[in-house]
């Protein structure tokens, strides 16, 4: 078969997004304004949510989400130990301690058997992550842990959901990504949602320096000579109107994008599940995924190679993949600082060492499907 060269993930962005920046660079409003906004609305109504507000990026939403519910030193968060690293460094902005909980390796999420050992008096959030699109079990986090505040890190659950209920309305406050890694994307860029206004009201001022009047009312309002008041430390993790010019073509097209993904991600596991020494992903029922990454589990005592050893051979193949992500707990500032080490958290460690990542994007071809399976059966 001839070789062909496909990328791990490519954003689905083409004329539409170039043409829709037009708008914010000719109007002038350049950030935070009018696109801002319509985009902020999009979202919310897509994620059934009250108040959806944009920020710079996934992590600094999930800065925010804590700095509104409070977190502050002493304080303890727990967060899955196999996830990308800011979900736990964003407890760490705010000087209170991450408490690892261990995952499932069926879902990759976390293990809610194991959060009732992590509580203790001093914790006082959890953020389950949605990893690689499929939501964690926020109903039996809330049965087990109804007095913690939940933080979705949404990340890579755009359009995600349970039932009928979409990610981001799950917990008190959801936490979303559009890095090009995602399934849309805004170059960088991020969601904050909650149902409750008065977090809303927060991270509104929070985001914009602490300022409690915005831009946007000061430049519309009769009296020019008022200025902000400033109650808080805030930040500047405010989006642009060109970003949020571009996520709006791209939400408006994320259900096509995530069926084509599901298409693909069940031809995926048609193919690849009959070999005996992989595992595909398994979704619990009624759970509808959203398929950022597929994600697939060796048995290295039973597979003819070893993980790395299948990555490089897929490389020469042209086809590129990652490990599904990190064992945060394994890595130096983390292992150090709590002195914890990778066997403390075996299932972690585990999907650190034998997770998967398959291309699966919405600019691939079936010819494109076909080489990644037949490139993995020859095996
Ligand atoms: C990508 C990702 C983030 C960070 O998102 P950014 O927008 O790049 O800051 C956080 N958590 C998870 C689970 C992610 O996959």
């Amino acid at each position: 078969m001839e070789k062909r060269n496909i990328p791990i993930a490519l954003p689905s962005m083409g004329q539409e997004e170039w043409e829709a920046t037009r708008e914010p660079i000719f109007s002038g409003w350049i950030t935070q304004g009018p696109k801002v906004a319509e985009f902020e609305k999009l979202f919310a109504t897509r994620h059934k949510v009250k108040h959806a507000l944009a920020v710079s990026n996934c992590t600094t939403a999930l800065h925010l989400a804590l700095v509104a519910l409070g977190i502050k030193k002493g304080d303890e968060v727990l967060v899955p130990a196999f996830t990308w690293v800011s979900t736990a460094n964003a407890v760490i902005y705010c000087n209170a301690t991450p408490v690892f909980v261990d995952i499932d390796l069926h879902t990759f999420n976390i293990d809610v058997n194991q959060i009732k050992d992590k509580i203790t008096p001093r914790t006082k959030a959890i953020i389950p992550v949605h990893l690689f699109g499929l939501c964690a079990n926020i109903d039996e986090i809330n049965k087990i842990a109804p007095h913690l505040k939940i933080v979705e890190d949404g990340a890579c659950a755009s359009g995600a959901g349970i039932g009928d209920k979409p990610a981001g309305g799950l917990g008190d406050i959801g936490c979303f990504s559009f890095h090009p890694r995602k399934s849309i994307t805004t170059g960088e860029g991020g969601m904050i949602t909650t149902n409750n206004d008065a977090f809303a009201e927060q991270v509104n001022m929070l985001r914009n320096h602490g300022a409690s009047v915005s831009e946007e009312q000061r430049h519309k309002g009769p009296k020019p000579y008022i200025l902000p008041e400033f109650n808080m430390v805030g930040y500047n993790y405010r989006m642009t109107d060109i970003q949020a010019a571009i996520g709006v073509v791209q939400l408006k097209k994320l259900d096509t994008l995530i069926d084509e993904r599901q298409k693909w991600a069940e031809f995926y596991t048609k193919k690849l599940s009959t070999i005996p020494w992989l595992t595909t992903p398994s979704i619990p029922n009624g759970y509808k995924h959203g398929w950022q990454s597929y994600v697939l589990y060796i048995d290295e005592a039973k597979a003819p190679m070893k993980r790395n050893d299948l990555m490089e051979y897929l490389q020469q193949k042209g086809i590129s993949t990652r490990p599904g992500t990190h064992a945060v707990h394994t890595l130096g500032y983390y292992s150090r600082t709590f002195n914890i080490k990778p066997a403390d958290f075996p299932n972690a460690f585990a999907a650190n060492e034998y997770s998967i990542s398959i291309p699966l994007h919405n600019k691939m071809v079936k010819e494109d499907f076909d080489y990644v399976v037949n490139a993995i059966k020859l095996i």
